[in-house]
């Protein structure tokens, strides 16, 4: 009996160690895809990373999830592009996409909207203390901003609420490629974070807003496969039809039961859930349940105080 407890525990100890190196394994591995001449893309457990080369530094587009990860961005970065990584910019106050602003030197230049450092500060306090807080944000603003940095222009926006309230959208001018954080899930169910003053039915028009934009051809999406314009397209249409069938479903009060029963979408063809396990799982009946919460008003914001209004742009 003991021998066979000892056996026993000791296979759970290899089950556990071959748990614990593969996890390693997915947070540490970088998947890196050219785009254009001086940007490229990072795939890994997190946010979609962009990269972008210049003369005098590489700027970097979101950090993902862990601190490692951020330290393993500036390497491959650095490897990529043969510059020192010298500006972040963070698309929204998501972990999966700044937590490993902390494997950045302390004091790098770090640039977000106004509402996405407030969000940080409100909803991830505990994350940001200590050593973490010279990785913040500290270079912020509230529609548009412009980075020259070695013989390239980036241009960041603020163009309406829809994954959160602060999502920035940045346009990689003379590459011609429009990084768009998690305001596109490029073939999968999409989070709305309704208790950060995300809405699906804003989402809509800056979409709008976003397909309206010139100077780009190639987008970079927060999670999923590089895209384009008809990528755009195609996750707005889904959104639509989400929108226009939850809230018909809700003006016939129909309750979260009845509603999830009723929706018939067409424009979900191939996406894919994602699953993060024991926090949430992003499938079709989450989508529509965000929906009718939104529509019905019982979700209230418990983030910063609310500075964008409804029709806020
Ligand atoms: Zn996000």
């Amino acid at each position: 009996m003991k021998k066979l407890v000892v056996r026993v525990s000791s296979l759970l100890l290899v089950v556990a160690a071959g748990i614990a190196i593969y996890g390693y394994q997915q947070v540490a591995t970088l998947t890196p895809e050219r785009v254009t001449d001086d940007v490229w893309v990072l795939f890994g457990m997190g946010g979609n990373v962009g990269v972008l080369r210049t003369e005098r530094g590489s700027l970097i587009v979101d950090t993902m999830t862990f601190r490692m990860q951020g330290e393993r961005i500036r390497e491959e970065a650095e490897r990529l592009t043969g510059r020192e990584a010298s500006v972040v910019l963070n698309t929204h106050y998501h972990s999966d996409h700044t937590h490993g602003n902390p494997g950045f030197p302390a004091g790098t230049r770090v640039v977000s909207t106004t509402r996405t450092r407030a969000l940080l500060d409100a909803l991830d306090a505990s994350y940001w203390s200590g050593a973490a807080a010279e990785t913040l944000p500290n270079e912020t603003f509230d529609t548009t901003h412009e980075i020259r940095l070695g013989g390239k222009t980036v241009r960041v926006s603020y163009l309406g609420r829809g994954h959160t309230s602060g999502d920035l959208v940045a346009l990689f001018v003379e590459d011609r490629v429009l990084h768009l954080g998690d305001l596109l899930f490029n073939h999968r169910y999409p989070n709305i974070d309704l208790e950060a003053g995300g809405s699906i039915e804003q989402w809509i028009g800056t979409l709008d807003r976003v397909l309206a934009m010139d100077g780009y051809d190639r987008v970079i999406p927060g999670h999923g496969a590089v895209t384009d314009r008809e990528g755009v397209r195609q996750f707005q249409s889904f959104l639509r039809e989400v929108w226009e069938q939850v809230s018909g479903a809700v003006r016939e009060d129909k309750d979260l039961e009845e509603t999830l029963r009723s929706v018939q979408l067409t424009q979900d063809a191939g996406y894919e859930a994602i699953a993060v396990p024991l926090v949430l799982r992003l499938d079709r009946d989450f989508v529509v349940k965000r929906a009718w919460q939104e529509a019905t008003g019982t979700v209230v914001p418990s983030g910063p105080a609310a500075q964008h209004g409804e029709g806020q742009q």
